[in-house]
């Protein structure tokens, strides 16, 4: 399987966030298979608040991809995230960044995930530990669209 999360975490102590999110992702219907190094970097968006660790996760799962979200919101919930404002600080935030070559555009889940493609944040993490993965929506590899980002 090829399913791809993004964590981040920019509250609090971060290598220790990240640590405790992998621990409740991995449990009888989850298993990660690969993780990133872990990247800091500069908050996006809103600019004015602290810098972020950011990893990416290879796992493999029995949840449909609608049930991973569910799983992966519980989650952030139950690390204590409390949302400030949008693209603001936070314990812990967990985004699909691709479920195998699914292409879903709902309300509640948009996958690949619409934005990733374009954030070196998420690019640079994603790239080490998949870079041959080939973005449905782009229909380009991790690694083409990181090159393509950083010619720009
Ligand atoms: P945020 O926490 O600000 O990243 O946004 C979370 C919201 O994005 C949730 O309400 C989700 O329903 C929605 N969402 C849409 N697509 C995705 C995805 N691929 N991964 C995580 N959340 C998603």
């Amino acid at each position: 399987m090829s399913i791809y999360l993004l964590l981040g975490t920019n509250i609090g102590n971060l290598t220790e966030n990240l640590k405790t999110a992998r621990f409740l992702i991995q449990n009888e219907h989850t298993f990660i298979t690969q993780q990133s190094k872990e990247y800091a970097t500069k908050p996006w968006g809103v600019l004015d608040q602290p810098d972020f660790l950011n990893q990416v996760i290879d796992i493999t799962t029995n949840f449909s991809a609608f049930e991973l979200l569910d799983f992966t919101q519980k989650i952030e919930q139950e690390m204590g995230r409390i949302k400030l404002r949008k693209w603001g600080e936070r314990i812990i935030d967990i985004d699909i960044l691709a479920f195998d070559n699914q292409i879903i555009d709902t309300e509640i889940l948009t996958l690949p995930h619409l934005l990733a493609h374009t954030r070196d944040f998420t690019l640079i993490p994603w790239a080490e530990i998949a870079p041959d993965f080939i973005h449905s929506r782009e229909n380009k590899t991790i690694a083409n669209l990181l090159a393509e980002l950083k010619n720009q």
